[in-house]
């Protein structure tokens, strides 16, 4: 049974999702969350993960911990991506059977689902045609933890639940403009050109692809609905059910931050997937749903950025 003093260890608490799922749980009252460092616990590390688990003894683990990056570094570093992302669920799911946590929860994201699959993309999709070929190693590495629950599951009747989000956005994220998505990565170039005089902004792609996007506390909220619910399935989409077009998000954004200038499209960029929402139905029959809608999320969003901006490159 899980309570207010069950012992939840969330790994990647530093980072956008694991940090808001902290948040959340201790403003619930939860006392006892473990979060680790990366110098402090390196998850690719077997032996040490292995050590971890024995002396600490999480009840509960809340995977949150993953090598992430748009559409430019998935496609740079392809081996990384797959490598590393193994590594650290595989460590992280065996060690939570061999210690006997009650509950795993794995996190990871809509481009496990086929390039052309119909939309909104249903969960029973999963392995049913051939991936995007620019995020498929962190695909690839998250379908086999979505597997490896779903197969404890199935062999020792585990609650072990997998929570893939739409594309995620909001406070702490990923502003560097190399490594960052879509939407963050527009923020800083709007902001930026605003403060150079309204200089023109150079976005990627056509403008065509179609995106979805859910701010990071409606998914911290989801996972804390998964931890407190059994959830009858091994698998759940967690998104808004809407979407917009690139260029529509562009627009938006500028329109937030206040930016005039021009807006130019880099059509030598890839534009990925052509779209990728997220059929909820599920969890939104069990009793999830988001409430933060896109404009104030990136209002929120931009806020932060602005309240950080001196500690980002
Ligand atoms: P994806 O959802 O896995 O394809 O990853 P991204 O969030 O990186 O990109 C989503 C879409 O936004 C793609 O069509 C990109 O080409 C487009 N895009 C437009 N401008 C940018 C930008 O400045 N950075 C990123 N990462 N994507 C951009």
């Amino acid at each position: 049974m899980i309570s207010k003093e069950s012992k939840i260890y969330i790994a990647g608490h530093r980072g956008m999702v694991g940090s808001a799922i902290w948040r959340q749980l201790s403003e619930k009252g939860y006392t006892r969350l473990i979060g680790l460092k990366s110098n402090e616990l390196d998850l690719r590390n077997q032996a040490a993960v292995a050590e971890f688990f024995k002396v600490n003894k999480p009840e509960v683990v809340i995977d949150a911990a993953a090598k992430v990056g748009g559409i430019l570094a998935n496609n740079t570093y392809p081996y990384q991506f797959l490598m590393e992302n193994m590594q650290i669920q595989n460590n992280l799911i065996d060690a939570a059977h061999n210690n006997d946590v009650e509950k795993f929860i794995f996190l990871g994201s809509s481009c496990i689902y086929p390039k052309l699959a119909p939309q909104p993309l249903k969960e029973e999709y999963l392995l049913t045609d051939s991936l995007e070929p620019t995020n498929e190693w962190y695909a690839l590495a998250k379908i086999t933890g979505v597997k490896a629950c779903e197969a404890i599951r199935k062999q020792f009747g585990k609650d072990y639940v997998s929570l893939m989000p739409t594309n995620l956005y909001g406070t702490h994220d990923n502003f560097d403009l190399n490594t960052s998505h879509v939407l963050p990565a527009m923020i800083r170039k709007f902001h930026d050109a605003k403060m150079n005089g309204n200089s023109p902004v150079t976005v990627w792609g056509s403008g065509t692809p179609m995106r979805e996007f859910l701010y990071v506390d409606d998914m911290a909220a989801s996972v804390i609905f998964a931890l407190e619910n059994t959830l009858p399935e091994h698998l759940y989409n967690v998104g808004t059910g809407t979407d917009l077009s690139i260029k529509e998000l562009a627009e938006m954004i500028q329109k937030i931050v206040g930016h005039t200038g021009n807006i130019i499209w880099d059509q030598e960029k890839p534009d990925g997937t052509p779209r990728k929402l997220m059929d909820v139905s599920k969890m939104h029959e069990l009793g999830w749903k988001h409430t933060t809608n896109l404009e104030e999320g990136i209002t929120r969003t931009y806020q932060w950025f602005l309240d950080n901006i001196s500690n980002f490159k």
